[in-house]
């Protein structure tokens, strides 16, 4: 009696388990069938470390996968529903940023760095005006009176800003150019700052500071691109 009860439980574990198998069989296929673009190109990432190990960064194409947050996103970035987090943690993609010792517009990276990095490596009034969003007085920088031939590039990150060739007698007392390097080279953005309608203009590569831009310059861009000489390196021009 006792032999035979053991064998009917068996038979029901069994029958059991072959159920559960089905089962999971079957909802993976349906998740497949629901969401047939969103499956993670490696699920292994999530939980692992498959894809931090040195020989599978070694595997990966030259270019596309520079550092740990790279891997992660080229791992995750699939339309996944669950790789949102992940996204806000990559890599800001390369920009186009001119060059005035090439001639190119070149893919680079952005330069990025915390507010104590910039503080430890440049001079106190750089930093005050390009990081801080400040404005060195009139007629007192490097750069108001200069008349030197050569590039005026970013006192943060190096990248080509200013050509001598645009700049002016503003008479304002900074420097002032008709037009940028090139278009890639600078961002504007409005400023509403000390109950003034003004467009401010920054670094393309690292967001500095510059100065602002108004539209009453010389023909024939009309444009005056008012900047503070702090902002500013001037260096003799290259070519590549
Ligand atoms: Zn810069």
């Amino acid at each position: 009696m006792g032999w035979l009860i053991l064998r009917d439980l068996f038979h029901r574990a069994g029958a059991l388990m072959c159920f559960m198998v089905w089962r999971s069989g079957h909802l993976k296929n349906r998740s497949r069938e629901k969401y047939p673009e969103t499956e993670p190109v490696h699920k292994e990432y999530r939980g692992g470390s498959d894809h931090f190990t040195k020989n599978s960064l070694r595997t990966l194409p030259p270019g596309t996968c520079t550092n740990r947050t790279m891997v992660s996103t080229e791992c995750l970035y699939s339309g996944s529903p669950y790789d949102s987090p992940v996204r806000e943690t990559m890599t800001p993609a390369k920009i186009p940023i001119y060059s005035s010792t090439t001639g190119k517009v070149e893919s680079v990276d952005p330069v990025v760095k915390t507010e104590a990095e910039w503080r430890s490596i440049l001079p106190v009034q750089t930093f005050e005006v390009a990081r801080g969003k400040g404005t060195e007085p009139a007629f007192t920088g490097a750069y108001f009176n200069t008349h030197d031939d050569g590039i005026y590039q970013c006192a943060c990150c190096g990248t080509d800003l200013f050509d001598s060739k645009d700049k002016f007698e503003s008479g304002t007392g900074w420097p002032s150019f008709s037009a940028p390097i090139a278009k890639e080279n600078v961002k504007t953005n409005e400023d509403r700052s000390f109950g003034m309608l003004r467009v401010e203009v920054l670094c393309g590569r690292c967001d500095a500071h510059l100065g602002h831009v108004f539209d009453d310059g010389p023909a024939p861009t009309h444009m005056r691109y008012c900047m503070n000489s702090a902002s500013l390196n001037l260096v003799k021009r290259k070519t590549a």
